[in-house]
């Protein structure tokens, strides 16, 4: 992708673990990449299609002042939040923050912290089949939307379907949402574990009846397996109550792993 380059941005600002840092202050030195489509605006030479660097170098500026933090890798993590949040036109950033009069009582040139930070597109299913459902469902919409680092791309029908798994139940509404996100996988997780409590669940039978379930079906292209944690989710592909609604915002979309599109494992399953 693309990138905007700011290098060596000097801030004199108050960040340190001692005291004497935190009242005296020092110099920091900024290097950010910042990773953005630049073509149209080089194309129609338009500053308003592009991102604004001295508007970014001036943003950093003061974030940094206005603020004191101990470590910085705060500094560093908070900045590029701040920035993902700002500045809609970056996908994500690479950030060094360089601390070169770090007191250490040793003679070194420089510290610094480097990290890269963006947006993640993520796929979320949605399902329900005790109690008010419409309620739960609609109540874990808005705790989606109204999350700082989350941004709701789309939100397909919520459509009513049989159980699956073989315990007599009532059926289930389910839907799936497309998400992008500054959180990463596990803070995705215990987000939506959040929604889930919220929505008073008790997990007691195992595919029985259930206020609320929200499972991570896609996070981008990743491959995970952990303890807590698989994606793709590995029943997705033969959920007709996951696929036919994921097919109405993104037939399109590719599993990472069985290499199909949504919409010819829907087929595949019908
Ligand atoms: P259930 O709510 O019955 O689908 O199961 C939830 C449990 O599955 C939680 O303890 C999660 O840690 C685990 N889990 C594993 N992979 C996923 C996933 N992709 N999405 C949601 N929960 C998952």
């Amino acid at each position: 992708m693309d990138r905007i380059k700011i290098e060596n941005l000097e801030v004199f600002a108050h960040h340190g673990v001692y005291e004497e840092e935190q009242k005296n202050g020092q110099n920091f030195y900024v290097n950010a990449e910042l990773f953005t489509q630049v073509r149209a605006a080089g194309l129609q030479d338009s500053l308003a299609l592009s991102t604004n660097y001295g508007e970014v170098c001036h943003f950093i500026h003061q974030f940094m002042k206005e603020h004191t933090w101990q470590l910085i890798e705060s500094v560093a993590e908070r900045l590029a939040e701040a920035l993902l949040l700002t500045f809609e036109r970056v996908e994500a950033v690479k950030l060094e923050i360089r601390k070169p009069s770090a007191p250490i009582g040793l003679p070194f040139e420089s510290v610094s912290v480097s990290i890269e930070r963006g947006w993640h597109t993520a796929f979320v299913a949605l399902g329900s089949n005790l109690g008010e459902r419409e309620k739960y469902i609609q109540d874990a919409l808005t705790g989606i939307r109204e999350h700082k680092l989350i941004q709701m791309e789309a939100v397909s029908d919520i459509i009513c379907t049989k159980p699956y798994g073989g315990v007599e139940q009532d059926d289930f509404l389910n839907g799936v949402v497309m998400l992008k996100t500054l959180l990463s996988p596990d803070e995705l997780l215990g987000f939506l574990q959040e929604l889930e409590q919220k929505a008073e669940r008790k997990r007691e039978i195992h595919w029985g009846p259930r206020t609320l379930d929200l499972d991570i079906i896609f996070y981008d292209n990743l491959v995970l397996c952990t303890k807590d944690l698989l994606i793709p989710h590995p029943d997705m592909h033969n959920r007709i109550f996951v696929l036919e609604p994921i097919c109405q915002i993104a037939p399109w979309y590719r599993h990472p792993l069985l290499h199909k599109t949504m919409q010819e494992l829907l087929n595949g399953l019908r």
